[in-house]
């Protein structure tokens, strides 16, 4: 069984997605990741839905990858005497630790840090952003603040500060005991909410460790500030839309995102695009045309994947929403300019045979017409360093280690095989010619291109490159 795609799809599991049958019909439709996120649900439906997903896994002979989104810190503000008030543009609003409720004057926010982080001038978004307050004084435990866009307060809105770096790690108490339920469970990619500085990702990693993919969300902007720094000690990004929509103006998020994909294709490390993509199709079965054209960007800039949330979480149409997703992914990729519009990316080599035989298999795979580059690979990289040449034919990543399989599904490009290590040369090719057959790849008399490392079963190796003919 065979993705007809490159791009990939990451679909949120959540009350309208959840049963066994439903589980199933998304990965037929085309889901090949799919996200458990932490900041719903207990423990017990997690595990419900990983262990569903990995039932449909050994059904269909297909890794599939699961990513384990942790919530992160939220930052609230307490409650009013009378559950909400109104605040009028220009007037007055004192924020403070004091716990009583809330009145016109001033509202309880319960975070000392964010006023250990805040200077006169600092913008403060509540609610999404939709009350705005600027700092006028601030001190130990209070700010008084001019109200900027008015609007209504009520109970616990959330808070955001884009412009302050607040002094707190992304990974709060819940989101360790999540972390620790979600390794154990056997996540593949876990990602982490509210990274500000690099220093938040290393910590992470050290709770990691190598037992999965660490993906880091970019949705604050002192992220960008240090993407590079980020990227350079993360395995894979997204571009998570929803947050970052908060905290910067609508108009920067679209040069963002690309910049962001720039940035990751350069690097070769997956980059996933998220939320509202195909938001309108939470409650109808066709998305707008805006949206279709939202997912053909991302997949024309090269992104790795494309990611559903609510759309499917909790949506009306969540089957009808991947199929679609499926479709427009697949109709880019028809276009004669997708390639032609990936390709302005220049790519720096490295200099490691790794770079050397994956920037070499594109070539030869195009000169001999092959139908497939076969990579052999054990941590990954490989497969990683191919798919960042963004190769005009699929990849077959063959690895003995049934987490990287499951890990490389949200790679672009990679078809990825859980099989056993090879030992010779006609061992390789005969399994890379078999399983490219099997799997719907190549006819006999065809043609692929083979990479892998000798001495065999070596990790980080990959040295030869072997053209071989595909036998029925
Ligand atoms: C986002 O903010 O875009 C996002 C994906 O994160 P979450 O859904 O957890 O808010």
């Amino acid at each position: 069984m065979r993705r007809q795609r490159s791009a990939k799809i990451v679909a949120t599991l959540g009350p309208a997605s959840s049963s066994p049958e439903m589980i199933a019909k998304l990965f037929d439709a085309g889901v090949d990741v799919f996200r458990l996120n932490f900041s719903h649900g207990s423990h017990e439906d997690h595990r419900a839905r990983y262990d569903t997903i990995r039932r449909i896994e050994k059904q269909t002979g297909r890794p599939i990858g699961i990513l384990a989104d942790l919530q992160g810190p939220k930052l609230r503000l307490g409650t009013f005497e009378h559950g909400k008030i109104t605040l009028t543009p220009g007037q007055a609003f004192r924020l403070d630790l004091v716990k009583t409720p809330g009145g016109l004057a001033r509202a309880p926010l319960p975070h000392p840090e964010i006023f250990r982080a805040i200077e006169p001038g600092t913008e403060i978004l509540l609610d999404d952003g939709k009350v705005r307050l600027r700092v006028v004084t601030c001190g130990k435990g209070f700010a008084e603040t001019v109200v900027v866009t008015a609007g209504v307060l009520s109970d616990r809105k959330g808070v955001n500060v884009p412009n302050a770096v607040l002094p707190l790690s992304s990974l709060t108490p819940k989101d360790r005991t999540d972390l620790a339920f979600a390794l154990e469970l056997g996540a593949d990619w876990i990602a982490l909410s509210f990274v500000q500085r690099p220093e938040d990702v290393a910590e992470a990693r050290k709770l990691i460790g190598t037992r999965a993919g660490v993906l880091v969300k970019i949705e604050k902007p002192a992220a960008i500030q240090r993407l590079q720094e980020i990227i350079d000690l993360t395995d894979a990004v997204m571009v998570a839309r929803g947050d970052l929509g908060v905290e910067m103006p609508p108009e920067d998020v679209p040069p963002l995102q690309k910049q962001i994909i720039h940035a990751c294709r350069l690097a070769g490390k997956p980059v996933v695009v998220a939320t509202q993509m195909l938001e309108s199709m939470i409650s109808a079965p066709a998305p707008t045309r805006a949206e279709a054209s939202d997912v053909a960007a991302a997949v024309y800039d090269g992104a790795d994947a494309v990611m559903l949330s609510a759309e499917t979480a909790a949506g009306q149409y969540p089957i009808e929403a991947v199929t679609i997703m499926d479709r427009i992914i697949r109709r880019v990729q028809a276009d004669t300019h997708y390639h032609t519009i990936m390709d302005t990316v220049h790519l720096e080599h490295e200099h490691t045979s790794s770079d050397a035989i994956s920037a070499a298999a594109r070539q030869v795979a195009q000169t001999v017409d092959a139908r497939a580059i076969i990579s052999y690979t054990n941590s990954g990289t490989t497969a990683l360093r191919a798919a960042r040449e963004r190769p005009e034919v699929p990849i077959i990543g063959l690895t003995a280690r049934a987490e990287i399989a499951r890990r490389l599904a949200l790679v672009w490009g990679v078809h990825s095989i859980h099989t056993k290590d090879v030992s010779n040369f006609s061992d390789m090719v005969q399994r890379a010619t078999r399983l490219a057959y099997r799997d719907g790849f190549a006819d006999a008399g065809q043609r692929v291109v083979v990479t892998a490392g000798v001495p065999f079963g070596t990790p980080g190796a990959t040295n030869i490159l072997r053209i071989a003919w595909v036998e029925a």
